[in-house]
């Protein structure tokens, strides 16, 4: 991945997501904290869909995946079992001249610094990238826990239960989204590395000697979700095999897509083996609860793992970058500067507008908010009324309305109103009774 951190399009994405109540920096007003983000009331609405869709794709649509919805904070010895108090850390290093830190295995040549080009850079060290606190009034040792660093280890914790209640048999899966912490050394590009994140992660529990056939079906899933779920293009999009390998792993992948600033990972496709289950399983000292006992065969064993984990922020990250676009608006007034037109092709299931009412003139209120209310049952829809047409299109634009539904003083009389579309700027003059199908085969066309 390159270091142009103030990269032109992330630039105006990073203005646009602020002035559209997208996304902008936490607590901007006493300066902001570092790798700290709010989703403004633009913002929600896309995080919530995404993740909806993921949810659905990923659990409700299966038999053989469950729900679970853990603490952020569990006991210590969770992250004590999964090793991540011992190793989840970042070797850095320092350029001693411009002061730039950087994650050794992100440099090409690590004796050298990208920014200023000195060779004066010190000796690595491991930063851990736990976010640790205290749980009761002791703020001692013994009363240290620590934020959740990814959301599956309570889903390796709880296997047993979620088992039991909802009498899966191997192989099936259990899946979690929720926030996730860690103290990166080095939060950049914009909502990509967070200090405070969102996960979606399923782990699959097999029997090992299948757990490979499960790999490649799990990796051409996820695939699929990103391409045909969110209409990514393919091109926009490759998977980056590890060959470093876990000693434990059989294979991993990530599925990578083209920022404005590089290539970056939105997910990995983990085979994980044996480890989660065995490693709490010599911390808890609980076995029946990590293993699992096959009533046919009669054998118990450790179920062998294989993991989807993808950050929520990112997908959202893609998605703006992916649908960032500017065209040449057909408002050029003569004489005056070429007009830009600023619009996020969002997909349309995913847009935290779908649908905006805008009457031609104040008198129409009346017609265009029943319409409103009744459009609003069913989709996220918007009504604005203020401004001149061309700018209330402006600003659904930036915030890639798909579709919005003007209402003149033709309606009262012909019973239709002009539906323009965000992409391809065509007005269509629909009927009100055929606008409930017209709209749901266009939001929602695999529906
Ligand atoms: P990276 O190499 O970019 O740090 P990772 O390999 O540590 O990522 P995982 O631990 O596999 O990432 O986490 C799974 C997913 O969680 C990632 O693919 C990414 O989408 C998301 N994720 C991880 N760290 C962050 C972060 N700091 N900010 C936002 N999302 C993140």
């Amino acid at each position: 991945m390159s270091n142009i951190a103030d990269n032109d399009t992330m630039t105006k994405l990073v203005a646009l997501c602020k002035r559209r109540g997208i996304i902008f920096q936490s607590s901007e007003m006493y300066g902001g904290i570092n790798g700290f983000w709010d989703y403004g009331p633009s913002g929600v609405p896309l995080r919530r869909a995404v993740e909806q869709l993921w949810w659905r794709y990923m659990v409700e649509e299966r038999d053989n995946v469950e729900g679970l919805d853990s603490t952020i904070i569990c006991h210590p010895e969770v992250w004590r079992a999964s090793g991540h108090l011992a190793q989840f850390s970042d070797s850095m290093t320092d350029c001693l001249e411009c002061k730039k830190r950087y994650r050794v295995d992100q440099l090409e040549n690590p004796g050298v610094c990208p920014n200023c080009g000195s060779t004066k850079m010190t000796e690595p060290r491991e930063f851990n990238l736990m976010m640790k606190t205290f749980v009761g009034p002791v703020f001692d040792e013994e009363h240290a826990a620590w934020l959740r660093a990814e959301t599956c280890q309570p889903i390796f914790v709880d296997f047993n239960t979620v088992r039991i209640a909802t009498r899966q048999k191997l192989p099936f899966g259990i899946a979690q989204t929720g926030k996730a912490f860690r103290n990166e050394i080095n939060p950049r590009f914009f909502t990509f590395r967070s200090r405070e994140f969102m996960q979606m992660e399923m782990e699959f529990f097999c029997r090992d000697e299948d757990s490979m056939q499960w790999f490649d079906y799990w990796h051409k899933e996820r695939w699929n979700f990103y391409t045909k779920v969110l209409g990514i293009p393919e091109n926009k999009l490759r998977i980056h095999w590890h060959d470093k390998l876990a000693h434990y792993a059989k294979a991993a992948l990530d599925i990578e897509f083209e920022f404005p600033f590089g290539w970056g990972e939105i997910e990995g496709v983990h085979h994980r083996g044996t480890w989660d289950m065995s490693r709490h399983c010599e911390f808890s000292k609980q076995e029946k609860d990590c293993k699992y006992y096959d009533q046919d065969t009669k054998d118990s064993f450790f179920p062998t793992v294989v993991e989807t984990s993808c950050g929520l922020d990112r997908i959202c990250l893609m998605l703006l970058c992916n649908g960032y676009d500017e065209d040449k608006a057909d408002t050029q007034k003569e004489g005056m500067d070429e007009d830009v037109r600023v619009v996020l092709r969002l997909p349309a299931k995913v847009a935290p507008v779908q649908i905006a009412v805008l009457p031609l003139s104040k008198k129409l209120d009346e017609s265009a908010s029943a319409l409103f209310r009744n459009l609003r049952k069913q989709y996220r829809a918007n009504y604005d009324d203020s401004g001149s047409i061309g700018k209330r299109y402006r600003r659904q634009d930036e915030i890639g309305t798909p579709f919005c539904v003007t209402v003149d003083f033709d309606t009262v009389n012909d019973q239709a109103v002009t539906v323009r579309d965000r992409d391809t700027m065509t007005q269509e003059r629909i009927a009100i009774a055929a606008l409930p199908a017209y709209l749901q085969s266009k939001i929602y066309p695999d529906a």
